[in-house]
């Protein structure tokens, strides 16, 4: 096995850790009972560190990296030539009179209901848990305000945490992926909404005020999604913290922010790691990607896989998806990989494992699986040869050094929506999909069932955390339990008295049981455990 290739290792991980905790450094003094102190020091400065790209009235910080490139949801089939007023601009109400909203146009709601009862049809994990509690209506009482992709399958979820007696508030996650036709269908049915494809970065902290910034309403509950919304009410609206009970993350980066807030003793409530825990990445990063990646290459660029050369850097779940995929296709794959468990199951699994450097001139296709910084940089691009497509599917677009390429010597010519032809001076071309960006998130869909499964642990969290009696949690990060209790009550004393005690150890794979409550909606309920984010092997 040759020696994994090291590109961008600790040390660029070591930089992204001080970076993310750099964001967390606006944080003012927050009280809840029991009582912390939060202090951060830098307060304005750090939010207009970033120069907003937009014209109108600035909310003070850049958009972060995580609202632009996500990776937990479709790419939006909304026509984006729509109207070019800004919904901020708008007077809309819905048919029952109702404007508390703010979507790009209410009209499209019959459309987008069609999607939402189409996504309906692959998510029964969220159904059944619909259906089995909502007579019980364990979110009665909770107040939720949510950022997530705003999309057929996130619309799903939160109808769902409507059933269960929840009132919702809601925006984006992501500036690109609202469904518009979606949003507007949400709005029809009351959920107050503030959304749409393209929105400004000015628009995109506006929505989220919108939200949290309620006369008469206090959010009791958050569900985020990259860690946008919660930075934001630390910052504007600290004293909001007083009635939370308890925030609910899904994404890798927003994770990482509130294990920095717990170690520096400045989370103020307790908060459920959905990203690492085994329903989302064993299913959504592992099967979504494994799903969408051929959906999202073929989209772009109508090659035929069977024979080509394709190079994946990182054979964690993502790089696993990938690999799998290509293979039935008959690619030639190969692996690059740091972790040496991770090069070894690579190996286990029929693929050579390779330096990039090595490979680098004979490939077809090079995809990014890593999490990681630079890891295909300008010198890598400039020995790849005529025709390579490069891409990538980790979390941020910085795994591939596209802003190496943005110098004078090189011509860029957009070929097709999302595809760029980046051509060398000798006339050699580079085919770049989405500019690094997250590849399925932009051009192609994810799996309806994969999101089902994470948005179910979503609402499984909001559930635990809403109802859970005082002291079960503290002001730290914790993961869902790996094995299931037993079918119980969905909440009360009663109910909790049946679960296992704390339960340790490391991550094992999902129990038939846990996946059987997926489908029926036997719901687990968190162990007492925080914990650091599990094995990725
Ligand atoms: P993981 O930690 O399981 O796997 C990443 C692998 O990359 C690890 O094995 C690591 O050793 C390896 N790696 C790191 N730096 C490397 C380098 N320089 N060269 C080669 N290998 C390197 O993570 P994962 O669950 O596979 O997720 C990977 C990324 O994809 C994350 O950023 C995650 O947020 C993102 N993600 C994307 C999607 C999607 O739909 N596109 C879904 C889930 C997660």
């Amino acid at each position: 096995m040759a020696v994994p290739d090291s590109a961008g290792g600790d040390e660029v991980k070591q930089a992204k850790e001080m970076e993310d905790a750099e964001k967390f450094s606006f944080m003012a003094t927050v009280t809840k009972a029991p009582k912390k102190q939060i202090q951060f020091a830098d307060d304005m400065q750090e939010f207009t560190k970033f120069p907003t790209k937009t014209g109108r009235r600035s909310l003070s910080r850049s958009i972060s990296q995580s609202s632009t490139d996500s990776y937990s949801s479709a790419a939006s089939y909304t026509d984006s030539s729509d109207d070019e007023v800004s919904p901020r601009e708008k007077q809309q109400t819905n048919s029952k009179g109702s404007s508390n909203f703010c979507v790009k146009n209410i009209k499209q709601a019959e459309f987008g209901r069609r999607e939402i009862e189409i996504a309906e049809q692959d998510m029964s994990a969220l159904i059944s848990l619909r259906k089995r509690a909502q007579g019980e209506k364990p979110l009665a009482g909770a107040k939720i305000v949510g950022c997530t992709h705003i999309t057929a399958q996130t619309a799903v979820l939160i109808e769902t945490l409507c059933a269960l007696g929840a009132q919702c508030r809601w925006s984006a996650c992501n500036i690109y992926s609202t469904q518009n036709e979606v949003a507007a269908a949400l709005a029809e049915a009351g959920v107050a909404v503030f959304a749409w494809k393209g929105e400004s970065e000015d628009d995109f902290w506006w929505c989220i005020d919108r939200c949290v910034n309620v006369d008469g309403w206090q959010a009791n509950m958050i569900l985020d999604d990259g860690g946008d919304l919660t930075h934001w009410v630390y910052k504007k609206y600290p004293n909001v913290f007083k009635k939370i009970r308890g925030i609910v993350e899904e994404s890798v980066t927003g994770v990482h922010r509130l294990y920095q807030l717990s170690k520096a003793g400045k989370l103020c409530v307790p908060a459920m790691n959905v990203n690492d825990s085994v329903t989302k990445q064993k299913f959504d990063n592992l099967y979504c990607c494994r799903e969408s990646i051929l959906d999202g290459l073929k989209r772009t660029t109508d090659v035929m896989f069977g024979g080509k050369q394709v190079v994946v850097c990182g054979y964690g779940e993502v790089g696993k998806g990938c690999c799998a995929a290509l293979k039935a296709l008959g690619a030639i794959v190969y692996v690059t990989e740091i972790d040496p468990i991770c090069a070894l199951q690579a190996c286990m699994d029929g693929f050579r494992v390779v330096k990039l450097s090595e490979v680098i001139r004979q490939v077809d296709v090079v995809i990014t699986c890593t999490g990681n910084k630079n890891v295909v940089t300008r010198e890598h691009l400039d020995r790849m040869k005529n025709s390579c497509i490069v891409c990538n599917m980790g979390h941020s677009n910085t795994e591939i050094d596209v802003t190496s390429l943005r110098t004078p010597e090189l011509t860029w010519e957009r070929v097709r929506s999302q595809v760029d032809h980046v051509i060398w001076p000798d006339g050699k071309r580079v085919v770049l999909l989405a500019e690094g960006r997250l590849l399925n998130l932009s051009c192609s869909t994810v799996p309806t069932f994969v999101l089902s499964i994470t948005a179910t642990t979503q609402a499984l969290a909001l559930i635990e955390l809403y109802n859970a009696p005082e002291g079960r949690y503290k002001q730290d990060v914790y993961l869902l339990p790996k094995k299931m209790g037993p079918p119980f009550s969905c909440h009360g004393a009663s109910a909790m008295q049946q679960l296992p005690k704390r339960q340790g150890g490391t991550c094992s794979p999902p129990s038939p049981a846990l996946l059987s409550s997926l489908q029926t909606s036997t719901w687990p309920v968190c162990t007492c455990l925080p914990s650091m984010p599990t094995s990725r092997s």
